[in-house]
């Protein structure tokens, strides 16, 4: 199977979460699903295999999926965190989110200088947690080799702030 059908295949659309006129793309389906997951995580790993030595997740569902594909890759995982998550020294980026701030964190002593790292999420929408995980991949010495996301959410544009960088994205709306 294609990786783009196992993702459609499993991934609920649920209006108004987390508040009225959002709708969510919810992708504990994909995750309960024993084969369907194992065949995601392989079809990613078969893609980056030799070419990353280091996986980003965002946290939180960055982690869930960054945490198998670095072991399906023979590699380390590296947390990037909310603000207020890690203990320090951190580096830290904040962001502009539609309503109000965010920040996220980074212990630069889990990159190694010229590390190739692949930064991994579950959705891109505005672009801005991806962005921020950038720059402190950059920030800590590390060499982003490509964004992997499983949906990319096009019309909110988020690619136009990852300008430079690879994005691939499994599945685009
Ligand atoms: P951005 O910074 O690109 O606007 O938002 C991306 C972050 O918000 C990601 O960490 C992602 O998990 C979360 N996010 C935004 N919209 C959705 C959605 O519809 N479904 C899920 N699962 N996560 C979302």
């Amino acid at each position: 199977v294609e990786l783009t059908d196992l993702v459609r295949e499993h991934v609920r659309e649920i209006p108004d979460f987390p508040a009225p006129g959002v709708l969510f793309r919810d992708i504990t389906p994909l995750l309960a699903d024993g084969p369907a997951f194992g065949a995601l995580v392989r079809g990613l790993a078969d893609k980056y295999r030799g070419h990353v030595d280091a996986v980003a997740g965002l946290e939180s569902r960055g982690f869930i999926l960054a945490a198998p594909l670095a072991l399906e890759l023979g590699v380390g995982m590296i947390t990037v965190r909310k603000a207020g998550r890690l203990p320090g020294p951190v580096v830290g980026v904040d962001y502009a989110l539609e309503y109000g701030t965010a920040r996220m964190e980074l212990r630069p002593d889990t990159v190694t200088e010229g590390q190739r790292v692949l930064i991994i999420d579950d959705v891109l929408a505005t672009g801005g947690t991806g962005a921020a995980a950038v720059q402190l991949v950059e920030r800590s010495g590390g060499e982003v080799v490509a964004l992997a996301m499983l949906l990319e959410l096009a019309a909110l544009s988020g690619r136009t702030k990852l300008d430079g960088h690879r994005v691939d994205s499994v599945l685009i709306y």
